[in-house]
């Protein structure tokens, strides 16, 4: 029986990339069946709101969405779509592996780390009011449930995925309660590990610092919101930028595909953004659901194109559009096909 996906094309860029990775997607083996439903300021008009609920119905009945990036105001206007998706769907991890590719011109050849944010609370949330006419007060909220099961999920990853460390990102030193529930927690999950992942914990400031600095020390990162966001950012800076960081959020009844970047409106309609993040993306969409035979080709496939360098976007040094440079991957993955299923 085919997957069915809901795909969210997104704006500015990502309907362009939503395309190419539905593409190679359609190429890995797996037979996909494509739910394509429309989100963001383009539907305000016909429907009232950026995120109409049959978007939401959509995911929740196919269970699994790839979603193209989406435009939020900056100030004044609709609230983020993404966070939106986020809290209503109970997308609680969002997880951002940054892998450096061979062919991506970075400072690093070997930073293979996995930013495993927590996605519903935090200052992220955005909860924020005006004090009077000259001042703004936005709210923390860190709970002990919500940094429990990030924590829990940072742990099981690590150990489903082979991997050997996590490390807490906080600001507990002066954040006490809010940063320092969420480090209890995390010690709380350790020591259900103790002797199988190993466990430490770092101030979000100096982890920035040793992150560019030496960034083979480090593993599994499990943070709060706000500083996942960011960390995320500078680790995709580490591997080659935003056009090769891909990101999953997730959450127990769903879950959403999505790359690190933003919709680069700069961009859009102009068949020159890179699809790597996204395609990316779609390699965690397979491996959740349940196909890492197919997400290992395509991976591969991905990784010799841009180790080639032929037929790469102008971000990784080359003059390829979206689409050739999907075409590409759709090639390669035709010379070693297996049988659909
Ligand atoms: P952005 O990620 O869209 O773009 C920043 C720069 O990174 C671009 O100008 C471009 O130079 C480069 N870039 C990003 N993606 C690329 C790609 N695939 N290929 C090549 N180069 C790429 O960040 P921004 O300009 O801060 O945000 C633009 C809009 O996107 C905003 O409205 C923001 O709110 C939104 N946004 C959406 C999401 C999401 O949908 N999850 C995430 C982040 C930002």
């Amino acid at each position: 029986m085919a997957q069915r996906v809901t795909l969210i094309p997104g704006d500015g860029i990502g309907p362009e990339l939503a395309e190419a990775t539905r593409r190679v997607l359609d190429a890995s083996g797996v037979a996909f069946e494509w739910e394509v439903v429309e989100a963001g300021e383009a539907v305000i008009g016909e429907y009232g709101t950026p995120l109409p609920d049959h978007v939401l119905d959509s995911i929740r009945r196919n269970r699994v969405a790839v979603k193209g990036p989406i435009t939020t105001p900056v100030g004044a206007g609709f609230r983020s779509v993404n966070v939106a998706l986020r809290q209503a769907l109970n997308l609680y991890a969002n997880v951002r592996p940054a892998r450096s590719m061979k062919g991506v011109h970075s400072r690093y050849d070997d930073v293979d780390l996995v930013i495993v944010r927590e996605n519903t609370e935090d200052l992220y949330a955005g909860i924020e009011h005006m004090v009077g006419r000259d001042a703004a007060e936005s709210i923390k909220i860190i709970t002990r449930e919500a940094s429990v099961r990030i924590a829990r999920y940072a742990f099981e990853y690590a150990v489903a995925n082979g991997r050997r460390k996590v490390t807490a990102v906080h600001k507990a030193n002066i954040m006490k309660l809010s940063d320092g529930l969420f480090l209890d927690s995390c010690r709380a999950v350790a020591a259900d590990y103790e002797g199988r992942i190993e466990f430490e914990d770092r101030i979000v400031d100096n982890m920035c610092m040793q992150l560019v600095q030496k960034p083979e020390l480090y593993d599994v990162l499990v943070l709060p919101n706000l500083y996942g966001d960011i960390v995320s950012d500078l680790a995709a800076g580490l591997v080659g930028g935003l056009g090769v960081a891909p990101g999953a959020n997730i959450g127990t009844e769903a879950a959403v595909f999505e790359a690190v970047h933003g919709s680069a409106p700069k961009y859009a309609g102009q068949n020159k953004a890179n699809p790597t993040a996204l395609i990316l993306s779609g390699v965690l969409l397979l491996r959740h659901i349940g196909r890492p035979d197919a997400a290992e080709r395509v991976e591969t496939a991905l990784r010799d194109v841009v180790a080639e360098g032929r037929t790469v976007t102008y971000d990784l040094g080359g003059s390829a559009g979206t689409s050739q440079f999907a075409d590409a991957i759709v090639e390669r993955l035709a010379v070693s096909p297996v049988a659909a299923s």
